[in-house]
């Protein structure tokens, strides 16, 4: 585990203070079946429970949706925070007072730097705030109020205004700030002059809060007509990067309690809009495509988007390939198609919160949406366009992953253009994929789903080494071949066969098939645990054997002095005698 500041030892005591069975209990309702205690998963929605907490291996891994880990990673994940915040709530909960930590550590100089430049924000957007309700203020609250923003929206969201360009760096120094950090939190740049000026200098500015409610960043808006730019973001800071922060996230931790979905629009005054009317999900991006880093944030909070784009480029956008880091991510999306070609905003001004509720509820799958699309793009009426239809239909179903998804819209094409389902499966078969996805990937996938008799033996020897069970002996590194049951075994031997939950500090174990596996071994399904034991480690053996014996013969073959190659014949036999053995027994056992 990284210390992150913090001494080894002191945080092996929390995390000994901090049962998982406990800790997990306050959050939710545990029922015990054996060694397991079980719960509805709080990280994706569900009716039985599939939420398994290990109070021996002291892990916890869902079987539904595939999360899993240790007491920290519990906390960090319901409760939203880093894995600081984690330590201080899991120290209230154990009753220990947290340490004091020296000042000259590398990580804690850099949280220092880190909190002292989300302060500056805060401090500015308190400036921006005041002046916005100030006599100064006038012309930015009244191009709010136009735009129908009310006083209690700009209080929640803490939209301000900067009237001019230097008294934001002058309220800062007076506070005492000093000039470079000023400049490295992003609020203000140096001009010609050695001055410091404010970036948002003159504009309508939203803060962006961070998932853990710290301000991060400025969306400024001009309001006047001039020649620079309508919007304008921070630049990137170490605190801030307009490519992964979300306009608003800070809500959607509250809003998960009540709904499990995001309302994921394209403009900040469309989310401004929804929030005043309610929608506390309600994010958009700063400007920027969604992609890898929005989606991690983003799984924290929930596990499906409803993505709601203006009327008039929703066709465009809000595509399945446009939204594929979420659908990799298994992000449950649905796509909401505005009337009229209005945007959230207006509809939400012309028609109200009810209406665009109703929307959303009937929102549709982003796959039957975009078949829905190419079919509304052509007249059906004639039997030419019939086939491209279902050519371009095909195209969206034939990345879908499920197959059992994939049924479903093909029997949605067969009934828009009343063609044999039959007929569309078949031509589905001989459709390729828009582009070749990750090669790698889906080799790794197939070598997967063909499992070696070899690697159920490793994975089942390799389980009972993790859990611990009382039969094993007799395991050896070379045992396995499987390069992550092989660093496995190697981590295990190391740390002295430590608890399962250690396997989260220092492995993917999420990303890692092998790895998970492992963890989650099921061994009700295998009647005499220690025959099977004996039986797989024997067989592996036996292989490493083999393995040995033709190495021995190749070099046999190829041997010229007769010295040595009498040694490797000597060998040879031996080998071949311990093949025997383990052959007889293997018999014997299996
Ligand atoms: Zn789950």
């Amino acid at each position: 585990m990284q210390d992150k500041g913090y001494s080894a030892e002191w945080l092996e005591k929390l995390k000994y203070n901090s049962n998982i069975v406990t800790v997990i209990s306050k959050y939710l309702t545990l029922t015990r079946k054996g060694n397991t205690y079980w719960a509805c998963c709080p990280f994706h929605h569900e009716k039985t429970p599939s939420f398994a907490v290990n109070e021996q291996g002291q892990f916890y891994h869902c079987f539904g949706c595939g999360v899993g880990g240790d007491v920290f990673r519990f906390i960090r994940n319901i409760e939203g925070v880093e894995f600081m915040e984690a330590v201080k709530i899991l120290a209230d909960m154990a009753g220990m007072e947290m340490p004091q930590i020296s000042n000259n550590n590398e990580y804690f100089e850099r949280k220092k730097k880190l909190d002292l430049l989300k302060e500056i924000c805060r401090e500015s957007a308190i400036y921006y705030n005041k002046q916005l309700n100030s006599n100064f203020g006038k012309k930015g609250l009244d191009y709010l109020l136009s735009r129908g923003v009310e006083k209690s929206t700009i209080t929640k969201l803490g939209i301000g205004y900067s009237p001019n360009w230097n008294g934001l760096p002058k309220y800062l120094l007076s506070k005492g700030y000093n000039a470079d950090d000023i400049i490295e939190a992003g609020v203000c740049a140096r001009g010609e002059e050695g001055n410091l000026y404010d970036e948002m200098g003159v504009r309508v500015v939203f803060p962006v809060i961070d998932h853990t409610g710290k301000v991060v960043g400025f969306s400024g808006r001009a309001i006047e007509s001039e020649k620079r730019a309508k919007y304008k973001n921070t630049r990137g800071t170490p605190i801030f990067n307009k490519s992964s922060n979300i306009y608003c996230i800070n809500f959607l931790r509250k809003a998960r309690l009540q709904k499990n979905y995001a309302i994921l629009v394209e403009g900040q005054m469309d989310v401004v809009s929804l929030q005043q009317a309610g929608f506390q999900n309600a994010i958009a991006t700063m400007g920027t495509a969604f992609n890898k880093n929005h989606v991690q944030t983003l799984s924290r909070f929930v596990d499906s988007v409803i993505v709601c784009f203006d009327g008039d480029s929703a066709g465009q956008k809000a595509t399945a390939k446009s939204l594929e880091p979420l659908l990799d991510e298994g992000f449950d999306i649905k796509v909401l198609e505005l009337p009229e070609k209005l945007d959230p905003d207006e509809y939400i001004k012309k028609y109200g919160a009810e209406a665009y509720q109703k929307l959303i509820d009937n929102a549709l799958p982003v796959y039957e949406y975009e078949i829905k699309a190419e079919a509304n793009k052509l007249n059906l009426n004639d039997r030419d366009n019939v086939s491209k239809f279902i050519d371009n239909a095909l195209k969206v179903v034939v990345d879908i992953k499920k197959e059992s998804e994939k049924q479903v819209y093909v029997d949605l094409i067969a009934k828009l253009s009343s063609v044999p389902r039959e007929t569309i499966f078949r031509q589905l078969l001989t459709t390729k994929k828009a582009k070749p996805k990750d090669d790698n990937k889906s080799q790794v996938e197939e070598i997967n789903v063909v499992k070696t008799k070899n690697y159920l033996a490793e994975q089942f020897v390799l389980a009972s080494v993790l859990h611990k069970k009382p039969y094993v002996e007799g395991v050896e590194i070379d045992d396995f071949v499987n390069t992550n049951f092989k660093q496995v075994y190697k981590y295990l031997l190391e740390n002295d066969f430590p608890i399962v939950a250690k396997l989260y500090d220092n492995f993917d174990v999420e990303n890692n098939n092998d790895i998970m596996s492992l963890i989650n071994f099921d061994f009700s399904k295998i009647s005499n645990l220690k025959n099977e034991f004996d039986g797989c480690l024997n067989m592996l053996k036996l292989d490493k054997l083999i393995a040995k014996q033709n190495q021995i013969n190749a070099q046999i073959q190829n041997c010229t002095n007769d010295e040595v190659k009498l040694a490797l014949l000597k060998k040879a036999s031996e080998i071949s005698k311990e093949i025997n053995e383990k052959k007889t027994l293997l018999n014997k056992v299996g």
